[in-house]
């Protein structure tokens, strides 16, 4: 048989990368994998030197928290661009979360009308509702269900009460499917942005020092602990300290299903440095804190680290310029600086970038949301989702994104690398300048039979 495409270049696989190497798609899905001579293709694409690496699996983006449904479409532009072959999108819709089935097949609908990349999806449950609908979302394939200790907003993302956390986790006990907590605790939070409203603090510094530590590592803990009690798995969608992820750590030595995930300006940014240029531009919640960079790394070294991902917010800059920082929406684009930034910042440091990239950003984000071995690793039989890169220096710039955004906290940095080509379900969809495939041409994603926890 002719393959339809063969790729040349550093295929880098599980096993580690091949020089020289090729790889096939057939209808998809990738064929075989090689070095030496190659099989019959319709169509040749030689990378050269470049690194093709599995399609990137961003597990935490917010399309439609402003723009509602349609967002899905310049954020999957975005994603493709930036390399990203799969979003796991939050359910914070405006106006209203995914939180049952009619929401669920409103914006499976959506993916299918407007999404660039294939969109996997995560559910949450609104206080008062029953935990009814759990079982019917659950089969209807969402990878993931996220709550929050802290009340962003009370129609879209409001607080979960205790109770209902421990209800939930014990209808997803018997399951494989992760709940997931925004972890801060809610009257820490409001009475210390009131003290320092009151003392007339409002910069960047004020963000971090309003939200403490003790209000971000007690919400994990009291999340974690009802997990344990339930037996479910319990996921930290953002830490922001190393103590954290030992946190979670504890909970894993102890034979519990736990987890923490980190997200890339948390690796990149220190507000003692960085916060004077940025202000606002680095506000996200809970907040980037002075000193962690270092220490963060080490725990992505470590292997405490489930996996790394943008938490992109698809606000619009006008959000960020407020009077005071209390008011700046949180949250930042990131869906074409995740993979330059975690590979540069893992390059920089003298870790190997390669292993450590395929591992956090595909690998272990599609183990995670039972997308493997579908997703997340070039192996013959995956689905063809790919991303070439060259190694090049470049400096980014935040107004050639494609996330109709166009500002980001990363604007001016220098990455290592470059997205040169991504291929989603065997087809291109970025060729290095422009998006080349259509809304609909990604798919909806349902969860698999193959999980974190076996
Ligand atoms: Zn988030």
């Amino acid at each position: 048989m002719t393959a339809d495409l063969l790729i040349r270049g550093t295929i880098v696989t599980p096993d580690g990368p091949i020089r020289d190497g090729w790889l096939t798609i057939e209808g998809g899905t990738i064929g075989a994998i090689g070095t030496g001579e190659a099989p019959a293709a319709a169509d040749v694409f030689d990378a050269g030197t470049a690194l093709v690496m599995p399609g990137v699996i961003d597990g935490q983006t917010h399309a439609g928290s402003y723009g509602g449904l349609k967002g899905i479409g310049s954020t999957t532009r975005s994603a493709v661009a930036g390399g990203i072959t799969t979003i796991v999108d939050m359910p914070y819709d405006n106006p209203a979360p995914l939180n049952d089935m009619a929401t669920l097949e409103a914006k499976i609908a959506a993916v299918r009308q407007y999404a660039h990349a294939n969109v996997a999806l995560y559910a949450t449950i609104m206080p008062g509702q029953s935990t009814d609908d759990v079982k019917a979302l659950i089969d209807a394939g969402v990878v993931a269900f996220k709550i929050s200790g802290f009340e962003s907003s009370p129609t879209r993302f409001p607080r979960v009460p205790a109770d209902l956390v421990l209800d939930l986790f014990e209808v997803l006990a018997d399951t494989a499917v992760p709940l997931g907590i925004h972890n801060e605790d809610q009257e820490i939070v409001r009475s210390r942005i009131a003290r320092a409203r009151a003392a007339g603090r409002d910069g960047i510094e004020a963000h971090s020092e309003s939200r403490p530590p003790a209000a971000e590592l007690a919400s994990t803990a009291h999340f974690l602990e009802i997990g344990a009690a339930s037996g479910a798995h319990a996921h930290i969608v953002h830490l922001t300290s190393a103590r954290g992820f030992q946190l979670v750590e504890n909970y894993v030595r102890d034979g519990y299903r736990a987890t923490g995930e980190l997200c890339v300006h948390y690796l990149w940014f220190d507000p003692a440095e960085d916060g004077p240029e940025l202000g606002a531009k680095m506000k996200v919640n809970p907040p980037i804190r002075p000193g962690q960079v270092e220490k963060l790394w080490q725990e992505v070294v470590a292997g405490r680290v489930a996996f790394v991902s943008s938490d992109h917010s698809s606000w619009p800059i006008d959000n960020k310029f407020t009077p005071s920082i209390f008011e700046a929406g949180a949250g930042v684009p990131g869906l074409e600086t995740l993979l330059p930034a975690f590979f540069s910042g893992a390059d920089q440091r003298g870790f190997n970038a390669v292993r450590l990239t395929a591992e956090q950003l595909s690998e272990n984000p599609a183990r995670f949301f039972g997308l493997w071995p579908q997703k997340g690793a070039l192996v013959p039989g995956a689905d063809a989702d790919i991303t070439i890169m060259t190694e090049t220096p470049n400096v980014w710039d935040a107004s050639s994104a494609h996330d109709e955004l166009n500002w980001s906290p990363f604007d001016g940095r220098e990455f290592s690398v470059k997205v040169t080509r991504t291929y989603v379900n065997g087809a291109l969809a970025w060729d290095g300048t422009a998006v080349t495939n259509a809304g609909g041409d990604g798919a909806y994603v349902p969860r698999g039979d193959k999980h974190w926890f076996s």
